[in-house]
């Protein structure tokens, strides 16, 4: 145990929002930590209040001023950051105590308020932080962020103007950051970004060295490289521009795992064009297929939206017809919400909110039959199955097959499995399916 001295200042943090924001909450308590904070995990422990807010939705927004609400009400001393920095106004108005407002990726700001409202005292120890960094996720998975930002405009996003550009991490201080973690136990690395197919764009003429070789800051390099690292890479928020057909065989060799979580949002060309999405093409299902036959297993993850300024019943078919060709896996879907700033409010034809409802019910209910056909076609089967919960008492285990990340998709539940450990990775012979979930016992070897 490391010791604490009596007066070392404690630091509470609320995260709020996406995994990229938590990833931020991570880095921002690392450096604390390193600079001789504590950590609290209740308010009434903390000198001071960190929240770290989201702005992506109105309904966001209204959670993030809650929060902060709440943080005002119970502790008093509270640090605001993330997305909603750029609304500092907003955030002062409402709340005239807060300490500080500081915006998203603003580490040295917010960190530095940290500083100004709660100060060191000298001599405290500085070296309180393990190798990989402070972690909000358990030990053995772990998000990389391996770019902020974006150069998309999609109509219906303030990302961009939130975040600003894509700002692509070099990729050796991503592998080095990723072999820290491997080291400290993860043993799935969860690839993050605004867009990760676009990783590197921005620094594509800047190959660093990595352990003797040259490594170009391209997603398929990156992806190969975190493969030969040991631990499960699944990819998130890739767009299908053409060169992610060449990330495929990485699946089928076993060093990737066969996911991609690939935010389609619509599939109508029509709507495509006026939400002003990248990698916009029409052959998207039959390179679906193609991938299909290089890796089997691929699992594929998306989020639509329904009722975007003029969708028409045509176009809305047009997405029912075409999820029950692609027979995606797992499926998340939204009703348009207007974003402040975003442009898509602009848009003539709104999309009434009962019509908007009765699209998404539809959606909804076909995308949990493919669902649930897929995972019926499961039942029999030997899977890998990552453990995140064990229940010594009753015996049984959570955890996730490779077609599953954490929080978002299913999970694979397993009875007469009270001696595996979180973290481990075994077989389980699958034995029951729902529409979300399977079920299954561990294989013993
Ligand atoms: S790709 Fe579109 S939705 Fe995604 S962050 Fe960029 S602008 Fe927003």
């Amino acid at each position: 145990m490391a010791t604490q001295f009596p007066d070392t200042p404690k630091v509470g943090m609320v995260s709020l929002g996406c995994p990229k924001n938590l990833v931020d909450s991570e880095r921002i308590l690392t450096k604390l930590r390193s600079d001789g904070y504590a950590m609290s995990a209740d308010y009434a422990g903390a000198d001071v209040v960190l929240v770290n807010t989201c702005g992506f939705l109105d309904s966001a927004k209204e959670e993030s001023l809650e929060a902060i609400g709440e943080a005002i009400a119970e502790n008093g001393r509270v640090i605001v950051t993330g997305c909603m920095g750029k609304e500092a106004e907003v955030i002062r108005a409402r709340f005239p105590g807060v300490l500080a407002v500081t915006g998203a990726h603003q580490y040295e700001e917010v960190v530095g308020a940290v500083h100004e409202a709660a100060p060191m005292p000298p001599n405290a120890f500085l070296n309180l932080v393990p190798e990989s960094g402070l972690k909000l996720t358990p030990r053995h998975y772990s998000y990389l962020k391996i770019s902020e930002g974006c150069n998309h405009r999609c109509a219906f996003c303030i990302i961009p103007a939130l975040r600003g550009d894509l700002v692509s991490r070099r990729p050796d201080a991503v592998l080095r950051e990723a072999e820290k973690l491997v080291a400290a136990g993860t043993r799935e690395l969860l690839v993050i970004s605004q867009d990760t197919s676009a990783y590197g764009i921005d620094i594509r003429d800047e190959p660093r060295m990595w352990h003797g070789r040259e490594v170009v800051p391209h997603m398929t390099d990156l992806a190969r490289e975190l493969g030969g690292l040991g631990a499960w890479v699944r990819l998130h928020y890739v767009y299908p521009y053409p060169h992610v057909d060449r990330v495929i065989p990485l699946m089928a060799e076993g060093l990737v795992l066969p996911y991609l979580d690939i935010p389609f949002q619509h599939a109508s060309p029509r709507v495509l064009r006026a939400m002003r999405r990248p990698a916009n093409d029409v052959k998207v299902l039959e390179r679906i297929r193609r991938w299909r036959e290089i890796a089997p297993d691929l699992a594929i993850r998306s989020t639509f939206v329904v009722g975007f300024p003029g969708e028409t019943e045509e176009d809305f078919q047009y997405l029912m017809d075409w999820l029950e060709e692609a027979r995606l896996d797992r499926v998340g879907a939204f009703r348009f919400e207007a974003v402040e700033g975003a442009a898509a409010n602009a848009l003539p034809d709104p999309v009434p909110e009962e019509v908007k409802e009765e699209r998404y019910a539809r959606l909804m209910a076909l995308t949990a039959r493919i669902s649930a056909e897929k995972l019926q076609a499961k039942i029999g089967r030997t899977l890998d199955v990552i453990i995140d919960a064990v229940d010594a008492e009753t015996g049984r285990a959570t955890g996730r097959s490779k077609a599953d990340a954490p929080e978002i998709d299913g999970e694979v539940h397993l009875r007469d499995a009270g001696h595996v450990a979180e973290g481990d990775i075994l077989r389980a012979q699958i034995e029951d399916a729902d529409e979300h979930d399977l079920f299954g016992t561990p294989v013993i070897a």
